[in-house]
């Protein structure tokens, strides 16, 4: 199981990269992502969510 580093979805790692997710190697740790968009968000502000993912700035809400 994989875990979006932004917004904390789960994902099977089988179809993974086939749902659309992405993935990021940032100070030599990879982060997934089950989208461009929470890969984006992860690029713009690396540093919110190295601790782990923050549900409440996921890009479904608002
Ligand atoms: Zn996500």
């Amino acid at each position: 199981m994989l875990r979006c580093a932004v917004c904390g979805q789960e994902m099977e790692e089988e179809s993974f990269y086939d749902l659309g997710g992405e993935s990021l190697t940032h100070d030599g740790k990879t982060y997934y992502f089950c989208s461009p968009y929470c890969k984006e968000a992860f690029e713009k502000d690396p540093d919110a969510y190295r601790h782990g993912p923050q549900p409440k700035a996921n890009h479904h809400g608002h």
